[in-house]
């Protein structure tokens, strides 16, 4: 899969993740009920508007959840199940 991910940069003190939408689509009926998105896409380059729109599901990153990554020098492999 050819994916034009940002660039690392060793300057970089922490990485910013945006993961699963939270937005609730049914809030106007009293339910809740998410789209499934899993990761946040930017639908435009970086620095345009649609770079904080996601490109999967269309709402706004501020919906997706937000996720720190601290440069620790922990070498921890990733453990996901799923
Ligand atoms: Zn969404």
């Amino acid at each position: 899969m050819a994916n034009g991910t940002a660039a690392r940069s060793k300057e970089a003190a922490k990485v910013v993740h945006y993961r699963e939408c939270q937005r609730n689509h049914a809030a106007s009926i009293g339910r809740h009920a998410v789209d499934g998105c899993r990761e946040f896409m930017a639908s435009g380059a970086d620095g345009t508007a649609a770079a904080l729109m996601c490109a999967a599901c269309g709402c706004h990153r501020s919906f997706h959840r937000r996720e720190v990554e601290t440069d620790d020098r922990d070498c921890s492999s990733t453990t996901s199940s799923g």
